[in-house]
């Protein structure tokens, strides 16, 4: 059983997710035995130079899951708790969400333990170009691609397809996706997961006859998850009446004006100084009575802790793995639907993937386009879980998105005969 508290091990909540969801779908036992291991883990030392020509060591992973739909995809954090687990653990999380929204990649994610915050912007570069180096032989357009996820952003992503392209001799930008559109990144990518987080919250409010427009809704974390989400729920008529980053929140009852949130906002104070009536405790945001609670700052946010405090009538999860195994066990007895990570947050690596289709064709789609083709895939892959949710009596939309996912992942065992 996974622990459960503000550090489960995400691994052992990602095998006890997959251990669950097998009550809904029959696969192979050896196939399941191959799931619940990562193909590969790769774990490297990262030695930088310091700007006082001091040396220091970091410890970085790559975990590659699974690659039976495609190459490895996902992430790369930099974020001084990470670990070996983790890193397994989200890396099975990408296989997931990118077979339930039918991308041809299969998962992976990596990561340095770094609090980013003590790098100068030098250090931080280099850095990136040692870990890109380390991890060069076994990621590429084909095999592993990477993307940004906590601690790296765009800037980071130009590093390593600009050093990995050095050392192939190649310009080879489908090494990595997220990059900035200058060199070959795609416009809407850096809004995507925010933007599918108000998408599937916007189908689950119609699913439920819920009206978004006047819903009042609380979000944890106002990164770009958070921050995009909460801009477009408010644009669809929301009341975004509560948000906050890492130092607490701000709270309107009547709802925030969204965008003047952002401009108050800089890089490590998010929310700023906007005048709010009213300020809430991180803890206490997640206990507000709304229609609708994102938890999209970190992972395990809802324990059994707080789970029975809850008030939201739905959630939907931006940050991946926001709910440990006992509070999702809370949330299902008192009827409380949890749209989970690997369906809700997944426009990032969707709109990763048209990016590479960008790339391999070195053509450029619009912002326009980008935005309708995410929202088709993100339609498709809400009915394909509504259906899976609807055949299985009792399962909760997490069990419902993972036999999206496993029956897509067996499949395609079965057809290579793995
Ligand atoms: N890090 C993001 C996620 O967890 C994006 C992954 C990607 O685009 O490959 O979904």
């Amino acid at each position: 059983m996974a622990d459960d508290s503000t550090d489960a091990s995400a691994v052992e909540t990602a095998r006890t997710q997959l251990d669950r969801a097998l009550d809904y779908i029959d696969i192979p036992e050896g196939i399941v035995e191959e799931l619940r291991e990562p193909h590969k883990v790769h774990r490297v030392s990262v030695p930088i130079e310091r700007d006082d020509g001091g040396r220091d060591v970091f410890v970085g992973y790559r975990s590659q899951h699974n690659n039976v739909r495609g190459p490895y995809k996902g992430g790369i954090r930099y974020q001084s708790d990470v670990d070996v687990g983790e890193c397994i653990g989200l890396s099975m999380w990408m296989t997931w969400k990118c077979a339930v929204m039918d991308l041809p990649f299969g998962g992976g994610k990596g990561g340095i333990a770094v609090d980013p915050s003590d790098l100068s912007e030098a250090e931080y570069e280099r850095l990136t170009r040692r870990f890109t180096e380390e991890i060069g032989e076994f990621v590429g357009p084909k095999r592993d691609v990477v993307a940004p996820d906590m601690g790296t952003d765009a800037q980071t992503m130009a590093w390593i397809m600009d050093e990995y392209s050095k050392e192939t001799d190649e310009t080879t930008p489908g090494v990595a996706t997220g990059k900035p559109p200058v060199v070959g990144g795609s416009y809407g990518r850096a809004k995507a997961p925010g933007r599918s987080v108000a998408t599937i919250a916007r189908e689950a409010f119609d699913y439920y006859d819920r009206d978004l427009d006047g819903a009042t809704v609380a979000v944890q974390g106002f990164g770009s998850v958070g921050a995009n989400a909460a801009s477009l729920l408010e644009e669809w008529g929301a009341d975004v009446v509560a948000v906050s980053d890492v130092d607490g929140g701000i709270r309107d009852p009547d709802g925030l004006d969204i965008e003047a949130v952002k401009e108050a906002g800089d890089e490590t104070n998010l929310v700023g100084d906007y005048d709010a009536p009213e300020t809430v405790e991180n803890g206490d945001l997640l206990t507000l009575d709304v229609d609708l609670l994102v938890p999209a700052a970190v992972g395990n946010a809802l324990t059994s802790e707080n789970a029975d405090d809850v008030r939201a009538a739905v959630i939907v999860e931006g940050a991946n793995g926001p709910t440990t195994i006992t509070a999702d066990d809370v949330f299902a007895e008192r009827g409380i639907p949890v749209i989970p990570d690997i369906l809700a947050n997944a426009g990032g690596v969707t709109v990763s993937y048209f990016e590479w289709l960008q790339d391999i064709n070195r053509r450029t789609w619009s912002e326009e386009r980008v935005n309708d083709e995410l929202e088709a895939e993100m339609t498709d892959a809400w009915d394909a879980v509504v259906s899976a949710y609807e055949d299985n009596d009792d399962a909760t939309w997490r069990e419902a998105a993972y036999v999206v996912a496993l029956d897509r992942v067996t499949d395609a065992h079965e057809a290579r005969g793995f």
